[in-house]
């Protein structure tokens, strides 16, 4: 594969958050327990957060109004004050958590650098991303960070376009089949897929057939096909 530039998408595939926002959910069905059953507070936040992200975009600030809106509706149109503040809190801790590297990221990273211009490919909210891309102690392999509007096929062929790159030279790393697979496969690229064993009920997807697709079990086999 003659590729120049390498893509990696970043939650879930350089360091983990889906698995915090599980936690955060867990707290969020516990707080809300005595108006419905854990399933019912589930679906509600799940569908308030899909009526914001078209709205607001990804990230914990979205995460926070679809909580508010879920718990507004379960509480009945009147929120209380310490459902609101629980919520501020769940989200706040959210925000806070401790930074954690996917298992073999810093070794792939460093062996691939030598050979490639490695960027940051991720969505969401600026200052989030931002501040997880310092926190993560991976600048010194990446050239910088492209945090996207959205990962749909528009926005690859602006990626690819803005690095001087025709859509056949796009390589994508990543783990949402949705996000990080399937547009850019549809662009005529070629992606990666390490798959994480936690995926946000948003982003999943069934993966397409093509010999553009690579699978691979942990991160740093993706080395073996690119060196
Ligand atoms: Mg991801």
């Amino acid at each position: 594969m003659e590729f120049s530039h390498i893509f990696f998408d970043a939650d879930d595939t350089l360091w983990e958050n889906e698995r915090f926002f599980r936690e955060a959910e867990e707290h969020f069905i516990k707080l809300l327990s005595g108006y419905t059953g854990p399933e019912g507070v589930q679906q509600m936040l799940w569908d308030r957060q899909e009526e914001n992200i078209p709205l607001f975009g990804y990230g914990s600030k979205t995460y926070m109004i679809g909580m508010a809106d879920a718990a507004m509706e379960l509480c009945g149109g009147r929120l209380p004050s310490d459902i609101y503040y629980g919520i501020k809190k769940i989200v706040t801790d959210l925000a806070c958590h401790e930074f954690s590297l996917i298992d073999g990221v810093e070794e792939t990273l460093g062996t691939l650098q030598e050979h490639y211009t490695l960027v940051v490919a991720t969505k969401g909210d600026v200052t989030e991303q931002m501040s997880k891309y310092r926190r993560s102690g991976l600048e010194k392999y990446f050239h910088h960070i492209e945090v996207m509007e959205n990962k749909t096929e528009k926005n690859y062929l602006e990626l690819a376009a803005k690095h001087d790159l025709e859509p056949h030279q796009l390589l994508m790393v990543g783990n949402s089949v949705r996000s990080d697979i399937v547009p850019v496969i549809n662009v005529g690229g070629t992606a990666i897929n390490t798959p994480h064993d936690v995926v946000w009920v948003h982003e999943m997807m069934d993966m397409p057939e093509s010999d553009r697709i690579i699978v691979v079990e942990k991160i740093k086999d993706i080395v073996n096909f690119l060196l």
